[in-house]
Order: structure tokens, then sequence, then C-alpha cells
């Protein structure tokens, strides 16, 4: 058995699926994100009730993935006070002695829609959740992304336009990315919520713009196959249109985009991509100690 948490601001979701049909999966419960003493016994307690060989893991962090650190396994810099500088992946092994992989959740998701999801039969692709903030993860060559830290390409720096004298609400950076676009961006400027807003309104092709430009930088700087949108800001379809020919304008040909409309497209795992990406990053894990064994 498989075992996979994928941890949110508000909810915790677990689940166990079986190694042969991680997508069918057994059992899973949501529980609310409370204190760690809270909600930890009962993510244990889940568990007890199988026999887990591996647990896939992804977290909202920012998290710390160096291995080589003394605080490898914790989530580090959250305004989630009681989650600050807690050794979440310690906790969990102490009660679960097995293999573990530890990553984001955007990256979790990449990885689900990688494996089962929009870029089944791709290596490298992005996965960019739009929503109260703009979260995202890479898979590169099969592989999520990671370096010393995990990539945050949600507030990465974008040029804001000229007519838009909005200065941005992202607490850190003001106007990155997550400041100009996510939902809370989108409903500041409009005066209600996203999902109000009709869709001729201009305030959507402000933001596929916004949106295609961080398309370009993910392009110029990943070189993926697929750039997956997932989040409710995405709900809105009529975005994606609008996105790709914003794209194609600012690329400029620059490099060789065969099929936009395959190129920039919704996930296909909807809820599920973090969930079953962590199942799948379980299996990884253990194939990573048969390596080691064999
Ligand atoms: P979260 O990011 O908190 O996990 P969501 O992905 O649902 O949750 O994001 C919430 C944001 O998305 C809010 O700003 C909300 O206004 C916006 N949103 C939710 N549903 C829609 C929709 N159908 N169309 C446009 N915006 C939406
Ligand atoms: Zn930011």
């Amino acid at each position: 058995m498989l075992g996979a948490i994928e941890a949110g601001g508000t909810k915790i979701v677990c689940a166990v699926a079986s190694k042969n049909s991680i997508t069918q999966i057994v059992e899973r419960i949501s529980i609310p994100t409370g204190t760690p003493q809270e909600t930890l016994p009962k993510i244990i307690a889940f568990f007890k009730n199988y026999e887990v060989e591996g647990i896939g893991i992804g977290s909202f962090g920012p998290i710390d993935v160096d291995p080589n650190s003394p605080t490898y396994g914790f989530i580090t810099n959250t305004p989630k006070l009681a989650w600050k500088n807690f050794d979440f992946l310690g906790t969990m092994k102490q009660t679960f002695d097995v293999p573990y992989f530890w990553t984001t959740d955007v990256n979790a998701a990449a990885f689900g829609e990688l494996k089962y999801g929009a870029a089944t039969g791709n290596e490298n692709c992005i996965y960019i959740t739009v929503g109260t903030g703009i979260g995202g993860g890479v898979v590169l060559n099969g592989k999520v992304m990671e370096g010393k830290g995990h990539p945050e390409i949600g507030h990465i720096y974008i040029n804001q336009l000229a007519s838009d004298p909005f200065e941005g609400h992202c607490p850190y950076h003001k106007n990155c990315l997550e400041g100009l676009a996510a939902g809370p961006a989108i409903e500041a400027r409009a005066g209600k919520p996203a999902q109000n807003i009709a869709a001729d309104d201009p305030a959507w092709k402000l933001e596929a713009h916004y949106l295609a430009e961080a398309c370009v930088n993910y392009t110029l700087s990943f070189s993926p196959e697929k750039i997956i949108f997932g989040g409710g800001v995405m709900k809105q379809a009529h975005l994606f249109p609008l996105i790709r020919d914003k794209f194609m304008e600012l690329l400029n040909n620059y490099l060789p985009i065969k099929q936009v409309d395959q190129y920039i497209v919704p996930c296909a795992l909807q809820d599920n991509a973090g969930i079953v990406g962590c199942l799948a990053l379980a299996e990884e894990a253990l194939k990573s100690i048969d390596r080691r064994t064999n």
C-alpha cells in the first residue's frame, strides 16, 4: 500500500492506494488544517489502518527540501504560525519508518499531472495554480525540480502594464505575479469576487496578459513540454485562448511552439492532481530504495 499526504493551508488530504493501481484511491480523508498538535494524530491514526510501504508528502510551504540541512523536512517560513519550523517529516518518520518523498504541494501536483494527467507521456511540465495565491511546480526529465530549495514561480516579477494602477497585494513583493494576478488581486480591482465577473469584462484580458507573460518566462527558463493551469481562477475557461494568443505574441516566434492549444492547457486531474501526485511520489520513494538495495 502507498500513502499520500497533501497538506494545504485550509485542509490536509490523506489517501492510500495499492501499488498496482495508484489512481484507484482505496480511502481518503480530509482534515481541517488545525495546529500540528491537533492534526498530526489524525493523520497518523488514518495510516495506522494500513500496511503503508512508502509515503509521499506534498506540503504548503515554504519547506526545507535540502537533505543536508538540519531542518530538512520542516515547514519553514509560513504565515500559519503554529506550523512555522514544524518538523513534519520527522514527526511522521517517528511513527512510520518507511521511505518518504517530501516536496511542495505544487511539485506533487505537477508530478501527478505528468504521470496521470494532462502531461501523460511527457517528461517535462509546469503546473501553476491560480487561486488565493499563485504557486507552481516544475518537473524536468521526469523528476520534480528542486535545487538547494524549491522553486516559487508564482512570485516572479513581471511587467506591470501602465494601464493598471493596482499596487499589488503580495505581502512580500506587492506587484509580483501573485500580487497582480491571484484571485484576490482580480477581486480588489473589480470590487467583486472573480467568479462574479462577466466573461467579456476587460479584467480577463489583463489577467491573461499577466499569465501569458509568466508562461513566456517559464518557457524561456525551463523548456517544458506543457504548461498546466489549475486553481479556482482557471475555471474561467475563456482565459485559455486569451493567454495562448498573448503568449504567442510576446514570445514572438523566438522558440518554436507548434500547437499552443496543446502547450498551455487546463489540468486534467482537477482537485486530485496533488493527492495522485503524492501517491506517485511515494512510488518513486520506494523505487529509489529498491535501486539502492539491489
Ligand atoms: P485556494 O487557492 O484557496 O486553494 P481556489 O483555488 O478555489 O482556492 O482559489 C480561490 C480564489 O479563486 C478566490 O480568489 C476566488 O475568487 C477565485 N475563484 C474561485 N472560483 C472561481 C471561478 N469559478 N472563477 C473565477 N475565480 C474563481
Ligand atoms: Zn510575491
